[in-house]
């Protein structure tokens, strides 16, 4: 039987760093880091995570800045007020909540954020630090598989490592960190042909596809660590029940690998935790402080 890897667990341990970390910044900035959030419009989704982002962020110690704008907020003003954040020497961080409204291009206001306030590595300008292995925030999600897998793995160095999935925000941002990591990385996606021969040699296999249980038990090398980052919402036995599913058939890979993260409880908790450490990390930047 594998060895269920508690994310939950491992992400309170690092706000709690991370709050002592900003008792420490404070100490010396004499000013708390302080993150932005921008949400616009009324999606409830969106609305409870920057709540919970908002509730993390004041545990943690830090300023936390809300700017709630209505829908038919113009591309225009959502822009200015980016460029007011970019400028304002309070702010830290800046997170955009997405999605944004239809009339909004996403990737303008993305790319308006200034690259050292990126605490959610969305920026081109991020993705590239990242590619090219120069200092930037990494996308929050991939950064909390990163810990959990160095956690559990400790050298990562020349380990077979297979992601499924090749989204900006996730599948991309963890190939590039575990080829920094030296892992023999391969990305596989819907056109990726006989996916269970792929999985199969990979030590290690992060799941960020978005369809419940595909990834089968019998598809994974034994004694495999298996990351799944997938949150899917499947009806549950007990009628007009729903429940939480991975992208990983959980019961059957426990039977295989040597290690899973569950969901919920895994990889979730720890984006908020990963946002806390890069907003830190971006104030002390800021103040050059080590
Ligand atoms: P996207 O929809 O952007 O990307 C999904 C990827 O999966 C695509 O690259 C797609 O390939 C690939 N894919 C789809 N079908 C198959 C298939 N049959 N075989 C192999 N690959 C396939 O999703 P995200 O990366 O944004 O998210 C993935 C999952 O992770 C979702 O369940 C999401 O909810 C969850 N998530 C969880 C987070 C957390 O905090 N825990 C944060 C972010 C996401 P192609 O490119 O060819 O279309």
């Amino acid at each position: 039987m594998a060895d269920i890897i508690d994310g939950k667990a491992f992400a309170a341990g690092l706000r709690e760093e991370v709050r002592e970390g900003v008792t420490a910044f404070a100490a010396k900035a004499g000013r708390a880091p302080g993150l932005a959030v921008v949400l616009v419009g009324e999606d409830p989704a969106s609305a409870v995570y920057v709540r919970s982002k908002h509730k993390a962020c004041v545990t943690a110690g830090m300023e936390s800045f809300e700017h709630h704008l209505p829908a038919e907020t113009s591309e225009a003003d959502l822009l200015a007020l980016i460029g007011q954040l970019n400028a304002d020497p309070a702010v830290d961080g800046i997170l955009v909540q997405l999605p944004l409204p239809k009339h909004i291009d996403e990737t303008k206001v993305i790319e308006a954020i200034d690259p050292d306030k990126d605490v959610d590595g969305f920026t081109t300008a991020s993705a590239g630090r990242l590619a090219t292995g120069q200092d930037g925030f990494v996308a929050c999600t991939p950064l909390g598989c990163l810990m959990l897998l160095k956690d559990r793995l400790g050298d990562l160095s020349g380990k077979s490592a297979v992601i499924v999935g090749r989204s900006n925000i996730v599948g991309k941002p963890m190939a590039m960190l575990l080829l920094k990591e030296s892992c023999t990385v391969t990305i596989a996606h819907s056109r990726t042909q006989d996916l269970a021969h792929v999985i199969g040699g990979a030590d290690i296999v992060v799941a960020a596809v978005g369809r419940p249980e595909m990834v089968k038990g019998a598809w994974l090398k034994p004694g495999a660590t298996v990351i799944d980052v997938g949150i899917n919402r499947v009806p549950a036995a007990e009628e007009g029940k729903t429940k939480l599913v991975g992208d990983v058939a959980f019961d059957e890979a426990m039977e295989v690998a040597a290690a899973v993260t569950p969901v919920p409880g895994g990889v979730g908790p720890m984006t908020i935790a990963c946002l806390l450490h890069n907003t830190l990390a971006a104030a002390k930047r800021r103040e050059g402080i080590a």
